[in-house]
């Protein structure tokens, strides 16, 4: 069965180009040129991604997107014409799976959705970490949320995939390589710095719910693990 891929895009010279490009490369694409059809859509039958213009006439794309992601968890990617919206798009770590500035070349934009829904799948394939009683970092997968100690992170894509891949086997020593292979779309242009700026903000956000632990530990020259000794509680 072809991917179905929803576009929301007011402009139908740019909604043609995308329905040929997506159509040639195995997907099938439909089109709706405002907001209220998107939701329409997605309630009726939801797609394997959602391709979004941010300048619709009816719904400024950011609020269409919080109210994409009410009715279904589904992969979206933003097409973005000024470059204060795709600061908006990254700013705000809205959650979206990836954004493409206007011009954009229909090729890209394919492989892009190639990616995302790749991705998608392979999250979907990893096993759900063992929900056991003594762990803190409670993971739900359905809505790509973390609670650790009961209270809900605010995560960025990354951090929420750095998160679940360690608590996925606590103790275990991830190299910088598997979890840059697990969580990056594009390990190869990534560094192993990368991993370590968002281990860092991943840190930071952990500590303002339980200042007193270190649940992600260094181990020098070879990677990162979660804690396995978390208390159950927090004091
Ligand atoms: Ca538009």
């Amino acid at each position: 069965m072809k991917p179905r891929i929803l576009i929301v895009e007011d402009e139908p010279g740019i909604a043609d180009t995308l329905q040929y490009a997506l159509r040639t490369d195995g997907f099938e694409p439909t089109w709706v040129a405002t907001g209220e059809e998107a939701l329409g859509q997605l309630r009726a039958q939801p797609p394997a991604l959602v391709v979004l213009d941010v300048g619709l006439p009816d719904i400024n794309g950011f609020e269409l997107f919080k109210r994409l992601r009410e009715v279904a968890d589904v992969p979206v990617l933003f097409l973005t014409a000024r470059s204060d919206e795709i600061d908006r798009v990254v700013g705000l770590e809205l959650g979206a799976d990836d954004y493409v500035p206007k011009p954009f070349s229909p090729r890209e934009l394919v492989a892009r959705v190639r990616t995302i829904l790749r991705r998608t799948a392979k999250t979907a394939a990893m096993p759900a970490p063992a929900q056991l009683p003594a762990t803190p970092v409670q993971i739900d997968d359905g809505r790509r949320q973390i609670r650790f100690y009961g209270r809900l992170l605010e995560l960025s894509r990354y951090e929420y995939g750095l998160l679940k891949t360690l608590a996925s086997r606590p103790g275990h020593v991830f190299t910088r390589d598997t979890l840059l292979e697990r969580v990056w779309d594009d390990p190869g242009d990534s560094l192993d710095r990368t991993v370590d700026a968002h281990v860092k903000t991943l840190r930071a956000k952990l500590k303002l719910v339980a200042p007193q632990l270190d649940p992600i530990r260094t181990h020098r020259g070879t990677g990162y693990a979660l804690a396995e000794d978390l208390p159950a509680t927090l004091a």
